[in-house]
């Protein structure tokens, strides 16, 4: 079933937007663009220590397709995207390409997701451009377990990149994936950051996505067993309301200004509500993260599709999605084994 529910935008000229639902009634109105595969760190459970075998460059999306593919979808009814990679500042002219992006009608909110080590010269340039919010990813801010984690030096780049965006007045999260004899112990140092700064800090539980593959019988850090080592050191803390189609759970310590929040990312417990697709930097469409690609955008677009081509192949692919990232999971050929950075997260 789907159901495509049209409705007017009060403007001086208006336009009709539609919202697309999925088969399960979620609406799809969230876009994760993964603007490379490339990264300047190794992050262990991302990839390897030698790196993914990039794809030659002519693979990966040009900007003009990447355009173009908002374009559409933002007629399809979405309204918010996400820039992530591998790490989006490795790639050349990002900031005019995000210049060209915020003008896409219908477009309402742009975010990006990044290591943050490139980041600093570009703060000023994001908040001109209005972006709504940084995602930094910081598992720890101690130089040793940094170096352990990421396979390379660069915590004092990455530290002093956040406070130039918190006083940027960009909003701001920071992104901790918690990882057995990597990185317990920051799980409350990193907390205790949101004491005075007005941030919010997110633990996600660790996926087999590293470009291997792995396999959890059970996660050592689910997010309860997350949630509890936060109460055991700063005792009961506030529920917050949750966004709608939050993927995170969050709650405020007493008397901090900021925010701690749990990503179930591998118990997958948010998946009734998502609303949320994603295209890799090789142009596949995942419409669930645990799937391994559902079509070949790149394809279609360098074989010529029309705009309407275009909207029909990604309508197919809403009305298909699976219910869960179980679901999906257990559809795929292959185990999960690729690389983060190819995703986007
Ligand atoms: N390079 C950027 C960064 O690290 O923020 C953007 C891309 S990165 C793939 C996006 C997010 O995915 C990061 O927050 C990272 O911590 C997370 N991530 C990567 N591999 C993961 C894994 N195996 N399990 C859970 N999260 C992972
Ligand atoms: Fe790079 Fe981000 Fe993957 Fe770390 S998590 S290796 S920073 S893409």
């Amino acid at each position: 079933m789907l159901i495509s529910v049209i409705f007017d935008v009060p403007m001086a000229a208006p336009e009709q937007i539609s919202q697309v639902f999925d088969n399960h009634g979620r609406p799809i109105n969230y876009v994760r663009l993964a603007v490379t595969d490339r990264c300047n760190l190794r992050c262990f459970y991302c990839m390897p220590a030698e790196g993914i075998n990039y794809v030659p460059k002519k693979e990966l999306l040009s900007y003009e397709e990447m355009e173009r593919l908002l374009s559409v979808l933002a007629s399809l009814g979405v309204t918010k995207l996400r820039i992530t990679g591998g790490e989006p500042f490795v790639r050349q002219n990002l900031i005019e390409f995000l210049q060209r992006v915020s003008l896409i009608q219908g477009l309402e909110q742009i975010h990006i997701t990044t290591n943050g080590v490139l980041t600093m010269p570009f703060i000023p340039a994001l908040k001109k451009i209005g972006i709504s919010s940084l995602n930094l990813s910081i598992d720890t801010l101690d130089r040793e377990r940094f170096k352990q984690i990421t396979r390379r030096d660069e915590v004092q780049r990455v530290e002093a990149t956040m406070y130039k965006i918190i006083e940027s007045g960009i909003p701001l999260k920071i992104n901790a994936v918690v990882i057995e004899g990597k990185n317990e112990e920051d799980i409350t140092a990193l907390a205790e950051l949101t004491r005075d700064l007005p941030i919010g800090v997110r633990f996600i539980e660790e996926m087999p996505f590293n470009g291997k593959g792995a396999n959890y019988p059970k996660l050592k850090w689910n997010y309860q067993r997350i949630l509890s080592r936060l109460t055991e050191h700063f005792g009961p803390m506030t529920r917050l309301e949750d966004k709608p189609h939050a993927t995170s759970t969050n709650y405020r310590i007493n008397g901090f200004k900021g925010s701690v929040g749990v990503i179930p990312a591998f118990s997958r417990t948010f998946c009734g509500s998502c609303n949320r697709i994603r295209i890799t930097s090789q142009g596949l469409l995942k419409t669930c993260l645990y799937d391994h690609g559902v079509l070949d955008i790149k394809h279609l677009l360098r074989n010529g599709a029309s705009d309407p081509e275009l909207k029909e192949s990604f309508l197919r692919a809403f009305r298909n999605r699976a219910k869960d990232g179980f679901e999906a999971e257990s559809k795929r050929s292959t185990q999960v084994a690729e690389s983060m950075s190819e995703i986007g997260g």
